[in-house]
Order: structure tokens, then sequence, then C-alpha cells
């Protein structure tokens, strides 16, 4: 696995829970709001000067951790370009830790491979916009039935796991939400994220503006949809 950075401790990633969080190199989308670009673009990972040594180093560390640590996050980039992921959260798992994996969705049967060998235990998956309007956000125009398809295949699972949208004023519309709404019609968790600024992919996107009353009007908007719980994430 490539390993771009590593978080040692979070408390927040898996609320309630002590956690480090584990970056993957590359991403197979543009998020115009990414604030990764130096994971994700490949003349930026290019000066990272990356290797396989930071894998043995990341696993030396998780060795120090098993008193302290119950989770370990991945996240990237995105995670599922990398046909070693299986691998990687085995090794994790025969630690010790259990794994949370962050995902764009794009590699559907790497994801139920996961799931079924019992390789991930809570999946996060990011619903960027409404199918028609996904190439707004991620840059790349492409068939969206890879990301259906983990949506379907995370909603009938029985492992543990969020859809999250951060959303931007202007961007998203209220119309918008509805029609998310009814994607993640009778889902178990879904998380509306505040926007932040800050480096972002495309500067332009740094100067969107956070705006926290709208999210709540999202959150009751969503209540016809039969979602378990719509959280709110500042
Ligand atoms: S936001 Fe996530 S999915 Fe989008 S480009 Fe960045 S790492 Fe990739």
């Amino acid at each position: 696995m490539l390993i771009s950075w590593l978080n040692r401790l979070s408390l927040i990633d898996y609320p309630w829970h002590v956690a480090c969080v584990v970056f993957t190199l590359g991403c197979n989308l543009r998020c115009s709001y990414c604030h990764n670009p130096d994971f994700v673009l490949p003349e930026r990972i290019a000066k990272l000067k990356v290797s396989r040594e930071e894998e043995k180093k990341f696993f030396d560390f998780l060795k120090t951790r098993q008193w302290l640590l119950e989770w370990v996050s991945i996240c990237g980039g995105e995670p599922t370009i990398h046909r070693d992921l299986g691998e990687f959260c085995s090794r994790i798992k025969s630690l010790g830790f259990k794994v949370k994996l962050d995902t764009n969705g794009h590699n559907p049967d790497m994801l139920r491979s996961l799931i079924e060998q019992e390789l991930v235990d809570y999946v996060a998956m990011d619903i960027k916009h409404t199918w028609q309007k996904y190439h707004t956000i991620t840059g790349v125009t492409e068939d969206m039935h890879s990301y259906q398809e983990s949506v379907s295949i995370i909603k009938s699972s029985s492992i543990e796991y969020e859809f999250r949208t951060t959303l931007i004023g202007g961007v998203h519309t209220p119309e918008d939400i509805d029609e998310i709404g009814q994607v993640l019609r009778g889902a178990k968790q879904y998380f509306l994220q505040q926007y932040r600024t800050g480096n972002t992919l495309d500067p332009d996107f740094s100067g969107y503006s956070p705006d926290i009353s709208m999210l709540h009007e999202w959150q009751s908007q969503l209540s016809p949809y039969e979602i378990g719980i719509v959280w709110v994430r500042v």
C-alpha cells in the first residue's frame, strides 16, 4: 500500500473511539473542494517521493499502539484504487484493530469483497451530488453505475455504515437534496457535512462560505425518506 500520511491519534474520525487515520495515495476523482490535493494530483504526488517503506513504518507504529487504539481509519485519496487494499486491511485486523474505510464508491467489486470477507467493520461513502450533477463536483464525467452499485451493496449489507455529503449552498439545491434522499431511502445513517474553506483542489472553491442553518433546513427536508438518522456534521 502506498501511504501518504498518518494521523497517529484521532478522537473524532470514529466518534467515541480512539483511532488513527492512514491516508492512501492517489484518487480517481478530482473533486473541486478536495482538501488533499497533494495526495490526488499526480504532479504533486511525484514530489512526495513516497515509498513502500512508509507501509513498514505504519505497521511498526501499529504494533506499539495495540494497547491504545481501537480503530484504524483508511482514507485517501481513494483507498479502493489499490489492488492490495484487502491484504492491507487483513494485516491491520490481524493485529486486533477494527477497520473503518472511507470511499468514494467507485469500486463496488472490491467493496463487496471487503465486506464479504469481513475485512472492514465500518464503511463511510461519499455522495457528492445527484447522479446527474456528480461531475460538477468530481471533475470527471463517467458512468455512474459503479457508484450506484456501491450504494446498493452498502445498504443491503449488515455492516455498520454511513453515507455523507459535503454540502455547499449554490452548488447543491433543495431539489438536489430531495433527489439524494430518494437514492438513500431506507439507509441507516446519513451525514450532512459542513463545507470547510481552505486549501482546495480548485482554488475557486475556497471562497464558498459554510452555512449551518442551511444544513439544518435540509436535515428536516429529508424526513420523508425513512433514513434511520440524518446528522449534521460541523
Ligand atoms: S475529495 Fe476524496 S474523492 Fe474527491 S478528489 Fe479528494 S480524495 Fe478523491
